[in-house]
């Protein structure tokens, strides 16, 4: 019998490349490095019956040409941006992803995120940590307890984001409208029906949508403007759903009193304009960034796989 080939192009946590590897009738062959060399990936493929990738590989209609026997793209994480789909599609080859393995990674960012925002952590740890300063009372920050959450986006995460939040005591509402109103409802969360209203409503504003034409730019000065004073902003979902020029403006008149940024409009980036601003909390997109969440992207995306392979 003709086993299985599965070509894995970057790096998949060592539990999804086991699961693999222990099939019977599957070959695995794994190089971590091989997204850097493109034309390698071309001359190869066409051997495989499935690859594997993350966000580095470009599958590019020419490699899926080329590919002729693959039945299967499995990429470990989330975005398929890399991935010509239609392309895939039109050739009938499967296009798997795992975007439920990083849920509980975003979610406690999220939340550490909103702490480091409300307190200024981060400040407070620079003055002390390099510039050796006791500074005491610079760093006055908000409490949670008590305090109004507005989520937008109320899917995986915002709801997991809601029950947290619900057990600091906060008030939790939620503006998602594909959702049902029951499944907020169990969950002890408002949803309400218009976004302005969780702008008006809200102390804290988190967003968790997909990026799409409906939510790029879906907070911009416009809706800064309708929210209260001193609101605090998190972006821990995809770049560009905050308007990042508006929230920086925002930040620097004060009306927002901080912000917690993961995600950004072009990235890797190190000169957006929002590490000029004040009060904000950045990371370099590494919401998804624990050992949990990488081993469950890699075992998720190898059993897509084999299901896939095996019909
Ligand atoms: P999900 O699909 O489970 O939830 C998204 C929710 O957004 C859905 O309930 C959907 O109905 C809602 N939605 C869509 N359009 C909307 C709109 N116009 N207004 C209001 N709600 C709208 O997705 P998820 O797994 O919860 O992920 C949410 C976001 O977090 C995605 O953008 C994802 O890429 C991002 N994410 C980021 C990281 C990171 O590393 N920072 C990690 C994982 C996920």
């Amino acid at each position: 019998m003709e086993k299985f080939k599965v070509l894995i192009t970057e790096h998949i946590a060592e539990p999804g490349i086991e699961l693999l590897k222990k099939q019977p009738d599957v070959e695995v062959t794994y190089d971590p490095e091989l997204f850097r060399n493109f034309d390698r990936i071309l001359e190869i493929i066409p051997e495989y019956h499935a690859l594997i990738t993350r966000s580095g590989t470009p599958v590019t209609e020419e490699l899926l040409e080329r590919g002729k026997k693959l039945k299967v793209v499995g990429r470990a994480g989330v975005g398929v941006d890399n991935i010509d789909l239609e392309a895939a599609s039109r050739r009938g080859i499967l296009v798997v992803n795992a975007p439920t393995g990083n849920t509980l990674a975003a979610t406690e960012h999220t939340m550490g995120m909103m702490l480091a925002a409300a307190r200024l952590i981060p400040y407070a740890h620079k003055s002390l940590k390099e510039e050796r300063k006791w500074e005491r009372k610079k760093f006055m920050g908000v409490e949670l307890a008590g305090k109004t959450l507005g989520i937008i986006g109320f899917g995986r995460i915002g709801s997991r984001v809601g029950i947290r939040a619900k057990a600091f005591d906060m008030k939790v509402i939620a503006y998602d409208p594909y959702i049902k109103k029951e499944k907020a409802e169990r969950l002890g969360v408002e949803l309400v029906d218009e976004l302005e209203e969780l702008l008006r409503r809200s102390d804290i504003i988190t967003v968790h949508t997909p990026l799409t034409e409906e939510t790029r730019n879906m907070i911009t000065k416009r809706e800064i403007e309708k929210m209260k004073d001193g609101v605090i902003l998190l972006n821990i979902a995809r770049g560009g759903i905050i308007n990042e020029k508006d929230l920086y403006e925002a930040l620097v008149s004060g009306k927002v009193r901080a912000a917690a940024v993961d995600v950004f409009s072009k990235e890797p980036s190190t000169d957006n304009i929002l590490l000029d601003a004040p009060n904000i909390v950045v990371t370099p997109h590494i919401g998804a960034n624990t050992f949990e969440s990488q081993t469950n992207v890699a075992v998720i995306i190898a059993n897509q796989v084999l299901a896939a392979l095996r019909g």
